[in-house]
């Protein structure tokens, strides 16, 4: 396995839109390696979410996983997922303003997601996904698909009264009580 190189806000590859993965090429040894190392290197920036464009690849890929997360212990927990061709639909109504950070952006910022998702895609077996999701892993799902569409969570911002340096973030606004 290997690191991948991150690509930083302002590289134009963050605002293209991805190509779907063609079903036949999940499968190849090479297509396979990629997965594990973005997986790899999601798990070395302590993300809980990454996207292919991310990695300099643009295609339709994420990877999501909340398991032991320091910089997250207070959120719903959600194992390891490969999503392929990522998809979804809102369910229900409901929105909540939340923190949300980016390996490729080095702010932080709150931003209002749908709290419910209906997500459709295929696994790294070529296994169909359809499930619903809410909380903290309907808003990593709905980040992480917005950078397959050449879509930051800066666009998303509401209100940039909130945008905060991660040292800033650290000091003012996740004090352990706050939590
Ligand atoms: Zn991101």
């Amino acid at each position: 396995m290997a690191l991948l190189k991150i690509a930083g806000l302002g590289n134009p590859i963050l605002r293209k839109v991805s190509k779907r993965v063609k079903l036949s090429t999940i499968k190849s040894k090479e297509f396979q390696k990629f997965l594990d190392d973005l997986v790899e290197t999601m798990r070395d920036g302590m993300g809980v979410g990454i996207s292919s464009p991310q990695v300099y690849k643009s295609v339709r890929v994420i990877a999501i996983e909340n398991v032991n997360n320091k910089r997250y212990p207070e959120k719903q927990e959600f194992p390891l997922q490969v999503i392929i061709n990522p998809e979804f639909v809102f369910v229900g109504k409901e929105i909540e303003e939340d923190w949300e950070g980016c390996l490729s952006v080095d702010l932080k910022g709150k931003v209002a997601r749908f709290m419910k998702i209906k997500v459709k895609g295929v696994d790294r077996n070529g296994k169909v996904i359809n499930e619903v999701a809410t909380g903290f892993k309907a808003r990593v799902i709905q980040h992480e698909v917005d950078h397959l569409d050449g879509i930051v969570f800066l666009d998303r911002m509401l209100d940039f009264a909130t945008l905060t340096k991660l040292p800033e973030f650290e000091k003012y606004w996740n004090p352990p009580s706050s939590r």
